[in-house]
């Protein structure tokens, strides 16, 4: 008899019932178990039909599941008469938790057919799709440990459940029109079809309808509609940051977007993520991104949203692009029950709702393409919490992360779970979400953490919830230099155990000085960093508005009558700040590459003041990408107060802003190549780590990877965890993991 362990992505995913049928097909006799962290197999039969069971197991494995390591070894053999799926029996291990999955094929084309008993169900699915993390308790991975406990199954969906041969054999989630969660309008009587037919007529007719969705509550309109979507932005506070715009399908992007075929399969993929596509001049609103060439595009993932672009009603040239942003005000996480919708949505014309519980929040994970590869912006529904591997001590972490942007990480055995995205944890409201998600988490994984690490910045309210939560623990509390952070981030995903040169860029973290870090070059480790070098250190001067209005930045570097010249701020504005630059009076010294980007941004008139975090600089990145000339090389090296004003020089003389944004990215990225090389040689190091947030910028990005790789480097970058603040929490994990 073969005892085989597989550990994996093998729970939530319809592996039992595939092993049982392929246990059936090869006359293998014996049993299979769900253990919590693997699936557990008896198999006794000859030794070919053995071999070939083996061999199908790794070979044939059912979509979405993940093999990672098979063990298997003999016994003696035992008395069975046929193969059988185990009740679960819980013990612990490494735990993997699958992501919430988009609807199928095969389950989209029952959506559709009126012949069908699931005809226009909104929950339709199968062993091979549906939610997963967010309905789930506790693991192993059973109805009863989901919210779907919550609902019987009806006689039809039972035979299904434990039929073999069902698509739907031991798919938790399932359920159908008799039975099971249902949709309905919050404070009406609308519910089933007819609450969705109200919601199609709602934004046919340019409304406003938060959603109910997979991971947490969506705003939605007509991406075509300006007043609807400027509501939307009034209400939730939201000049200018760019939403999302779910399509109804491919053409549909491909009548707005560019799209190539790496980032057509990528959108489509299982996880549906949002993924920045360049915009065409289509029919979309101006006011969807303004300021900025790309969009975030995102196809219909659950049978609801289907259903809301589809539906055999009256309602003709329904719209096939709607906005798709987050529910939640602004700064807050995403909403995910009724209360919680009532009190945040009042300026919606309806709130469309159901009753199968959320349980962990998950907002959409967000995409862009560099070197035509994706790369993470923000790493959540579909892709968290699945680990990343990374050798250590094997220690149990609990990572804080940041403040902005937060995740948390999780730690055991090497197995590094980087949360679904949390939110900005300036809100006290948030970093009470953070420790309930934490708990969550901390459960389902089953990890007692040994030590808590997180940010060195004394005044993160993440660093005070460490220090509480290692206290109740009783286990040491680490901290960490933001940067350093960052570049250990990008070392764990890279699997990278070696020294590096580590640049992040980037827009704030505390310094070891005690100053605002975000322009450093390090050389490091994944257990000690030496900080080699930085950009010159300018002044910071105004609290936090240094951090949101490029011009106090700018006059670090001119005096008032260029200021003037430019209209920088009104009169007393700017004299009021150079009074404080030059006395030194309430400012901090900064090596803040993010801000270096809101000062050209505002010398070039782009913008003055930014309403979201990197405003300034995704817009000069846009009017960078639409310049047609390429610079230049300067033959020597500039320091960042060169570049400004050279920057400064050619705006003053009238050159075309586009072309400058242009020479500012090329100058930056000349810049840190020659303080690379300058390092590399010193050193004779020859990788090099790329982190922080302003390598969001694809430009920039793409600009010095060129020069480095002539160079003979080997580069780092990030691709499945965000080089944002939504990356740090696994730095922060492995080096706590190591101690
Ligand atoms: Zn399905
Ligand atoms: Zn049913
Ligand atoms: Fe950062």
């Amino acid at each position: 008899m073969l005892n085989i362990k597989i550990f994996g992505i093998v729970q939530g995913v319809g592996f039992r019932p595939f092993v049982k049928n392929l246990a059936d097909a090869n006359k293998i006799v014996g049993n299979v178990a769900n253990r919590g962290s693997y699936v557990e197999i008896f198999a006794q039969g000859d030794d070919f039909n053995l071999k070939n069971f083996l061999n199908a197991l790794q070979t044939k494995n059912p979509p979405r599941s993940a093999i990672l390591k098979v063990d298997s070894n003999f016994l003696p053999d035992k008395t069975f008469f046929d193969f059988k799926i185990v009740e679960s029996v819980h013990e612990s291990g490494d735990i993997f938790v699958s992501p919430d999955i988009s609807i199928c094929e095969q389950c989209k084309e029952e959506l559709f057919d009126k012949n069908n008993r699931r005809y226009l169900h909104p929950f339709i699915n199968c062993t091979a799709c549906g939610p997963r993390l967010t309905i789930l308790k506790n693991m192993p991975y059973d109805r009863e440990r989901t919210s779907m406990s919550d609902f019987p199954m009806c006689d039809a969906c039972k035979n299904e459940y434990f039929d073999k041969n069902s698509r739907r054999f031991d798919a938790q989630p399932i359920c159908c029109n008799d039975c099971g969660c249902e949709v309905y309008i919050i404070g009406k009587n609308l519910r089933g079809h007819d609450a969705i037919k109200f919601s199609r007529k709602i934004l046919a007719q340019g409304g406003i309808i938060a959603i109910k969705g997979i991971g947490g509550f969506h705003l939605a309109c007509d991406a075509r509609n300006f007043s609807a979507i400027q509501r939307i932005r009034t209400s939730k506070i939201r000049p200018n940051k760019p939403f999302a715009v779910m399509f109804k399908d491919i053409s549909a992007i491909q009548r707005e977007c560019l799209l190539s075929d790496v980032e057509k399969s990528f959108l489509d993929s299982p996880q549906k993520p949002i993924v920045l596509l360049n915009k065409k001049i289509g029919s979309i609103a101006q006011n969807v991104a303004p300021n900025i060439n790309k969009l975030g595009v995102l196809l219909p993932y659950t049978p609801l949203h289907l259903l809301i672009f589809d539906f055999p009603d009256e309602i003709k040239n329904f719209p096939d692009a709607l906005i798709m942003t987050s529910g939640n005000p602004s700064g807050v996480p995403i909403s995910i029950d009724d209360d919680d919708a009532i009190k945040n949505f009042d300026f919606c014309d309806a709130i469309l709702s159901h009753n199968r519980r959320i349980l962990l929040r998950a907002d959409d994970s967000v995409a862009d393409f560099v070197e035509n590869r994706p790369s993470m912006i923000r790493r959540s529904r579909g892709f968290a919490p699945l680990p990343i591997f990374f050798a250590s001590n094997k220690k149990s972490v609990l990572a804080l992360g940041g403040e902005l942007k937060n995740t948390f990480c999780l730690a055991k055995n090497d197995l590094f779970y980087a949360s679904p995205y949390i939110g900005d944890c300036e809100n006290l409201q948030t970093v009470e979400i953070l420790e309930k998600s934490i708990d969550r988490m901390k459960n389902l994984l089953e990890i007692q953490p040994e030590v808590v690490i997180c940010d060195k910045h004394p005044r993160y309210h993440t660093s005070e919830l460490a220090k509480t939560i290692s206290d109740a623990l009783n286990v040491p509390l680490i901290k960490i230099q933001h940067h350093y952070a960052h570049i250990l981030s990008c070392l764990a995903e890279n699997n990278h155990h070696g020294e590096v040169i580590g640049v992040a860029f980037d827009g704030t973290g505390f310094g070891d000085d005690k100053t605002v870090w975000g322009g450093e070059f390090f050389i490091c480790d994944t257990k000690n960093y030496e900080r080699a070098a930085s950009i010159e250190p300018f002044l910071q001067a105004g609290g936090d508005k240094s951090a949101r209005e490029g011009w106090r930045i700018a006059l670090n570097f001119i005096n008032l009558d260029i200021a003037r010249e430019l209209s920088l701020s009104d009169e007393k504005n700017m004299r009021g700040v150079k009074f404080l630059l030059e006395k030194d009076i309430n400012c901090v010294v900064s090596t803040s590459v993010g801000r270096i980007f809101d000062a050209i941004a505002a010398i070039l008139g782009v913008c003055k003041v930014s309403t979201y975090e990197g405003e300034a600089a995704m817009r000069l990145q846009a009017l960078a990408e639409k310049s047609v000339h390429k610079s230049q090389i300067s033959s020597k090296f500039m320091t960042t107060a060169e570049i400004f004003h050279e920057i400064l020089n050619r705006r003053l003389n009238g050159e075309n802003i586009c072309d400058l944004a242009r020479l500012f990215h090329e100058r930056l990225a000349e810049m840190a190549a020659q303080m690379i090389f300058g390092l590399s040689e010193r050193s004779k190091i020859k990788n090099v780590a790329l982190s922080g947030g302003v390598f969001q910028n694809s430009l920039l990005t793409t600009l010095l990877t060129e020069k480095l790789r002539q160079f003979g480097l080997k580069i780092l970058l990030h691709r499945l965890i965000p080089c944002n603040d939504g990356g740090i929490c696994l730095g922060q994990a492995i080096f706590a993991a190591q101690t």
